[in-house]
């Protein structure tokens, strides 16, 4: 019974777009499509997805535009509490008339004139998973020290997120800004020069009118 499922989930018959350049129609499907995971992003098995999209007959076979709708699970990469999110994922792929001119991803019309757009919705959701999800942008993640949730207590270890070879860079730039404070003078002479600059181009325009003017 269960080998049925292989039937694609979200299918919409397309028969009167066949051969109508031009022709178009607006399909929303709703449903099921499994085998979207990744280590940190999935969508569980019985979760609908919503495919929202307008099917146009194109010479080349027919073209969906829309958007894929669906809500993920995704693991925080700093605390790694799993939270639902949305994701709206634009698509536009061509389907094939003939599946032995499908395109590269395979999609081609079904020949019982259905549009299998399960693929689609699945390639879209799984591309756009986040690579390092997060809880929230400023998820402040795990004691290094004893594994405690820093979102929830405050356990008190100090946070070493400074590298020592960073703390040492950390020092250089301490120098270099008690450097510039005792060297007052370099910054000053600077910044005399670069006014003399101005009034001494501005004065070659000003003195060669009225010699124009004489002629
Ligand atoms: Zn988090
Ligand atoms: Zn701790």
């Amino acid at each position: 019974m269960s080998k049925q499922a292989a039937v694609p989930a979200l299918a919409v018959s397309v028969r009167e777009l066949r051969n109508q350049p031009g022709a178009h129609k607006h399909v929303v499907q709703r449903g099921p499509v499994p085998d979207m995971t990744t280590p940190v992003a999935w969508v569980e098995p019985d979760t609908e997805v919503t495919v929202d999209a307008e099917v146009e007959s194109v010479v080349e076979g027919l073209l969906v535009s829309g958007q894929v709708r669906v809500m993920a699970k995704l693991e925080c990469a700093r605390c790694l509490r799993v939270v639902d999110r949305e994701l709206l994922v634009d698509v536009q792929e061509l389907f094939a008339l003939d599946p032995r001119e499908a395109t590269d991803d395979g999609y081609a019309v079904l020949p019982d004139d259905r549009v299998p757009l399960d693929a689609m919705a699945r390639d879209a959701i799984v591309l756009a998973f986040p690579a390092a999800p997060l809880c929230r942008p400023d998820c402040a993640g795990l004691c290094q020290q004893c594994g405690a949730d820093r979102n929830l207590t405050d356990c008190g270890h100090e946070e070493r997120a400074i590298d020592p070879r960073w703390a040492a860079l950390a020092d250089l730039d301490l120098d270099a800004s008690r450097s510039g404070e005792n060297g007052d003078g370099g910054p000053g002479g600077r910044g005399s020069e670069a006014p003399t600059e101005g009034p001494r181009r501005q004065a070659k325009p000003s003195g060669s009118p009225p010699v124009n003017d004489d002629r």
